[in-house]
C-alpha cells in the first residue's frame, strides 16, 4: 500500500524524533477465521453505525484496506483450499478441474497447489497477493493473460456476506446479478456513514465480503521466459557499445512494434522503462514470456526482435532461457534487477509511497505505424519528460481467449494489448526528505494525471485498471468500469441500500467523501485519515 494514503500516519523512520500518529488506520480489526467473524463484524458494524474496511493482503495501492475511524475486517487467516479435477459447476455447464478457496488464500498457496497437483490456476504474479479479494474482483492479471483470460473470467461460484450479514451463494444461477457483479465490478471497503444518518439514497463501494470461491483450472500450461534489457547506461563489466537516447528510443519503437506478437502468441511482455533521472540512466527491461513453446520455438519467435535491436546497434544475445510452470514477477526473484522497485532497499527507502496511474492502449493504437508512432511517442513523453517510471504490461484479455464470460470485467480490458502504469519514483520519501507535506503530494498527484491525460487523449473510450490505477483518476467512472458504471451502481443500491461499503474509486464512491474529524470538507489528495460521510 502506498504510506501516503494513511496520511503518512507512520512512516519508517531514520530520524529518532519523529511522531507516529493513528492517521487512516483502524481503531480495532477483527482477525477472521470463521465466516461468523464475517457476518459478526459486518452486523456490529452496521448497527453500531461504524465505519469498516476489508482487509486481506493490504497490497492496494490506493489504501483500500484502510480507513480512519474504522473497524477493519481481516480475511487474511480465512483459509483453506481443495483442487477437485472433475467439478462440477452448481448449474452443471462446467466439468473439468476447479479449485475452491477460501478469502485469505494468496498466490504463493495458489502457485503450490498448481505443482503439487500439475495444473494451472490464475494467480498474481506477486506472491503475497491475495487472490480471492481485490485482485480478482478488480480483474486479475497475471502470466496468462492472453492464454486463459483474466482472474475474474475463471469464477464458477462464490460464497459472500452481504450488506445485510447474511452468507449468499452466488452463481450463473443463483443471485446471477451479484455474481456477475462480484467479477469485474471492484473489491470494496465496507464502510458505515457516521455523518449524516438521514441520508438514505445511492451508497458506494461493492457488494459484499466474499468468503469462498470456486474457480476454473487448466492443464499443466507451462511458460518460457527470457529478458531483454538496454540502456544508454550498460551494465559495469558489459562489453557492449553505449548508446544514444535516440537509439534507445528507435529499440523502444521496435519492442512495440514486435509487442503485438507477444499478445497474439498467449504471451505476456512485463516491461519497464526508467528515466534517465533513475539510478539505472534510461534503461528497459522486459521478460517476454510465452505459455506453451520449446526453447526453440521461443528463441524462434524472439530472434526478429533481437535481430532489429542488433541492427539498430543495440547489441542483443539471445536471452537465457526458463520455462516453467508458474511465473513470479521478475523483481521478485531476480537479484540483477538493480533499477527494480522491491530489489534491495536501503534503510528509510520505501516502495509504497508511489502514485500509481494506469492506462489501456487498445490494439488499434498500435496496429498502424502512425497510430504505433502516436503511442510510442505519448509514452516518451511521459518517461522524457515527466521522468517518471512506465511500467508495462503486453497482454490481450480477449473475450475469445477468456471463454466468453459474462461479467463485469472492465470492457476495455478486452480489447487491449498493453495496460500501461507511470509513477513517480521519487514520489517517495528517501528517509532524509520531510515527508511530503498534502499540498506538495497533491501537486504531484495532479502533474501525475496530467501526463495521464496524454495518454487518455490517444487512447480514447478506453480505461484504466481499477487495481493498479489511480483511484482519484480524472475520469474513474469511464476509466474503471467503463459502459459497466450504470448496471454497477444499480447493483449497488439493490445490494447495499444502507451504504454499508465503500471504496475509494469504487462504485458509487463520489456519494460519500472524507473529511476532517470536525467535519470540515478536505481539498485536494484524498487520504483515508477522516471520516467518511454522505456528500451534501
Ligand atoms: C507486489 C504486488 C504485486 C501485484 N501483482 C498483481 C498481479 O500480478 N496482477 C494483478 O492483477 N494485480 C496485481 N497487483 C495489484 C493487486 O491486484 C491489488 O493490489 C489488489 O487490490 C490486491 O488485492 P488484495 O485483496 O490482496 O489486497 P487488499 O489491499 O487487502 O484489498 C484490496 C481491496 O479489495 C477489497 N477486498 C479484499 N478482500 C475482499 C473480500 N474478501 N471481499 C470483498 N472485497 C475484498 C478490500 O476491501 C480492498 O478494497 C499487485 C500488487 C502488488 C503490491
Amino acid at each position: 500500500m502506498s504510506q501516503w494514503a494513511s496520511g503518512n500516519a507512520c512512516t519508517p523512520t531514520s530520524q529518532p524524533n519523529s511522531n507516529c500518529t493513528h492517521g487512516g488506520w483502524p481503531e480495532y480489526v477483527v482477525r477472521a477465521t470463521t465466516l461468523r467473524h464475517v457476518q459478526l463484524a459486518v452486523k456490529f458494524a452496521r448497527n453500531q453505525n461504524i465505519r469498516l474496511v476489508i482487509k486481506n493482503s493490504g497490497h492496494d495501492f490506493n489504501g483500500k484496506s484502510i480507513g480512519g475511524y474504522s473497524l477493519s475486517v481481516w480475511t487474511r487467516n480465512l483459509k483453506g483450499m481443495t483442487y477437485d479435477p472433475n467439478y462440477t459447476s452448481p448449474t452443471g455447464s462446467y466439468t473439468g478441474r476447479a479449485v475452491a478457496y477460501a478469502a485469505g488464500t494468496q498466490a504463493s498457496e495458489g502457485s503450490t497447489l498448481m505443482r503439487q497437483k500439475n495444473m494451472v490456476m490464475i494467480v498474481a504474479g506477486g506472491s503475497t497477493v491475495g487472490i480471492a479479494g481485490g485482485f480478482l474482483q478488480g480483474g486479475g492479471h497475471s502470466a496468462y493473460t492472453s492464454y486463459y483470460g483474466l482472474a475474474a473470467d475463471q469464477v464458477l461460484a462464490i460464497t459472500a456476506v452481504t450488506a445485510d450479514g447474511r452468507v449468499v451463494e452466488a452463481h450463473e444461477g443463483e443471485n446471477a446479478d451479484l455474481f456477475w457483479a462480484f467479477r469485474g465490478g471492484g473489491g470494496g471497503n465496507p464502510s458505515h456513514q457516521k455523518g449524516n444518518p438521514t441520508a438514505t439514497d445511492q451508497r458506494s463501494g461493492t457488494f459484499g465480503i466474499v468468503t469462498s470461491i470456486v474457480v476454473k483450472a487448466f492443464p499443466a500450461t507451462s511458460i518460457t521466459s527470457g529478458s531483454v534489457r538496454f540502456s544508454t547506461t550498460p551494465d559495469r563489466g558489459s562489453s557492449a557499445p553505449p548508446i544514444s537516447a535516440e537509439t534507445f528510443w528507435a529499440g523502444m519503437r521496435a519492442y512495440w512494434e514486435f509487442s503485438i506478437a507477444i499478445c497474439d502468441a498467449g504471451g505476456l511482455g512485463y516491461s519497464f522503462i526508467y528515466p534517465s533521472s533513475s539510478s539505472a540512466g534510461l534503461t528497459f527491461t522486459v521478460s517476454i514470456s510465452v505459455p506453451n513453446k520449446t526453447t526453440t520455438q521461443y528463441r524462434q519467435f524472439v530472434r526478429p526482435l533481437l535481430q532489429k535491436l542488433n541492427d539498430l546497434g543495440i547489441q542483443q544475445p539471445m536471452p537465457t532461457l526458463k520455462r516453467s510452470l508458474t511465473l513470479s514477477f521478475p523483481y521478485e526473484n531476480d537479484p540483477t534487477n538493480k533499477a527494480s522497485p522491491l530489489s534491495k532497499r536501503v534503510i528509510g527507502e520505501t516502495t509504497g509511497h508511489t502514485l500509481i496511474a494506469s492506462r489501456f492502449f487498445p490494439r488499434t493504437t498500435f496496429s498502424t505505424p502512425s497510430t504505433l508512432e502516436t503511442s510510442h511517442l505519448a509514452i516518451r513523453h511521459v518517461v522524457e519528460n515527466g521522468s517518471l517510471t512506465f511500467h508495462g504490461m503486453n497482454y490481450a484479455p480477449t473475450l475469445s481467449v477468456s471463454g466468453n464470460p459474462n461479467n463485469s470485467v472492465n470492457p476495455a480490458f478486452r480489447t487491449t494489448v498493453l495496460h500501461a502504469q507511470a509513477y513517480e519514483s521519487n514520489a517517495h520519501w528517501d528517509g532524509k526528505a520531510p515527508i511530503l507535506s498534502h499540498e506538495a503530494l497533491t501537486e504531484r498527484h495532479q502533474r501525475l494525471q496530467g501526463y495521464m491525460q496524454g495518454w487518455r487523449n490517444v487512447t480514447p473510450g478506453s480505461g484504466s485498471y481499477i487495481n493498479e490505477g489511480d483511484a482519484q483518476e480524472w475520469e474513474w467512472k469511464e476509466a474503471f468500469f467503463g459502459s459497466n458504471y450504470e448496471r454497477l451502481a444499480r447493483m449497488k443500491r439493490e445490494w447495499d441500500p444502507e451504504g454499508v461499503f465503500w471504496a475509494i474509486g469504487g462504485v458509487g464512491s463520489d456519494e460519500w467523501e472524507v473529511r476532517d474529524l470536525d467535519g470540515g470538507k478536505r481539498e485536494g489528495i484524498v487520504t483515508q485519515d477522516g471520516r467518511l460521510c454522505k456528500v451534501g
